[in-house]
């Protein structure tokens, strides 16, 4: 198999922040080695013999609290089962307060060439809010320290909504960071998940809860910003200098075929998709015992691939060819979807030239409301 990506799962952090409803585990780091073998053991047992790795990302949780000598374990192993080429991007989340020189020296040595830093905001009031571990400053210090270790494909993570956050503030720390010359950017919206801390502070009344117009026009304030400084949007979340993009993250939009490995990864191959335990001991017993800690398989055929590369083509700025919707699925998508298009044009939500159809800036604030519209 030709362009396959992997996906390694980090559930670990130092603490849970406090708008945070992943799977990750705080105070577990002791678990790391055991977490090490136990991916090793995955990675060996769902090999696809003689496929060549395009893209590797290691994500979390926290995956630079996996000591650097412990991801070397894992690209050794994974090299032993996979041919990963020279051109292979590979990525890891970075959590700024977690990382220093030698770290940033040790993952360069190691092959990683794209880092993923999770910025969040640059006002240390709202990281404070956000329950993370790292001040302003100290993000700022772990782009330079990267860059000194010779990192040139850093992205950095912002969120957008945060309560009590005047247009200036994020305005200000947008221009910060493309100052910085940091070449992929990613926006977030914060939302409020049941059963975190955020929520329950929201609904004792102590913090505001985050609001929908001020929301939108951050994303519209983001929109220009980065368009000024020559950033390009190719996703409804991600802009990049030219040649940037995520290659990681446009296969899985595109529905290339993926291995994730680790606590609650996903695999997408052969139209099945396997999900992992979310649980990290039953995890790590299942592959001390050699067994696949698969939880769930689904296949993803017929209407249901359909809808998937729909709503996943239109969180693209490039949209959905009518052209690729026939030869994948011999489907015409006009005829198919003629009533959902006319209507979401009308709306202003999504435009088309009677071959490609694409979000408009109005659908790109609303996604939800057009991909609903394609669902199976
Ligand atoms: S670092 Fe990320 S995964 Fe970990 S607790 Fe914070 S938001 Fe959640």
């Amino acid at each position: 198999m030709d362009g396959l990506s992997l996906y390694i799962h980090s559930p670990f952090c130092r603490k849970r922040c406090a708008y945070c409803s992943f799977v990750s585990y705080a105070g577990r780091e002791s678990d790391i080695p055991a977490y090490t073998e136990a991916l090793k053991t995955e990675i060996a047992l769902r090999r696809i013999p003689g496929a060549e790795i395009k893209t590797l990302y290691f994500g979390g949780g926290t995956p630079s609290l996996i000591p650097a000598n412990n991801l070397l374990d894992i690209l050794t192993t994974i090299k032993e089962y996979y041919t990963l080429p020279e051109g292979a991007e590979i990525t890891l989340e970075a959590n700024p307060g977690t990382v220093d020189p030698e770290y940033f020296k040790a993952l360069r040595a190691s092959g990683v060439n794209r880092l993923s830093l999770g910025v969040q905001s640059l006002d240390d009031a709202e990281l404070a809010l956000l329950g993370r571990m790292h001040s302003s400053d100290a993000a700022l210090e772990a782009i330079d320290q990267a860059k000194k270790a010779g990192f040139d494909n850093i992205s950095a993570d912002f969120i957008y909504g945060i309560p009590g956050r005047t247009p200036g503030i994020w305005e200000a720390m947008l221009r910060k960071i493309v100052e910085l010359g940091v070449q992929h950017i990613s926006l977030y919206g914060l939302t409020l998940e049941e059963d975190t801390p955020m929520f329950e502070r929201v609904k004792r009344g102590e913090i505001a809860a985050p609001n929908q117009d001020a929301t939108a026009s951050e994303y519209e304030t983001a929109e220009e910003i980065l368009a000024d400084y020559g950033y390009r949007q190719y996703e409804i979340s991600n802009w990049s200098l030219p040649g940037f993009e995520s290659r990681h993250n446009l296969a899985c939009w595109e529905r290339m075929p993926y291995i994730g490995l680790g606590v609650a990864a996903h695999s997408f191959v052969d139209s099945r998709r396997i999900a992992n335990t979310s649980d990290l001991d039953e995890y790590l017993g299942c592959l001390k015992a050699g067994g696949l800690p698969t939880q769930t398989v689904e296949i993803i055929d017929g209407p249901g691939a359909l809808s998937e590369a729909l709503f996943l083509g239109l969180r693209l700025n490039r949209g959905v060819a009518a052209g690729d919707i026939q030869s994948q699925f011999g489907i015409d998508l006009y005829s198919r979807f003629s009533g959902e298009i006319n209507e979401l044009v009308s709306l202003g939500l999504l435009e088309s030239n009677g071959a490609i159809i694409k979000l408009t800036p109005r659908g790109r604030l609303l996604g939800n409301e057009v991909f609903i519209r394609f669902l199976s």
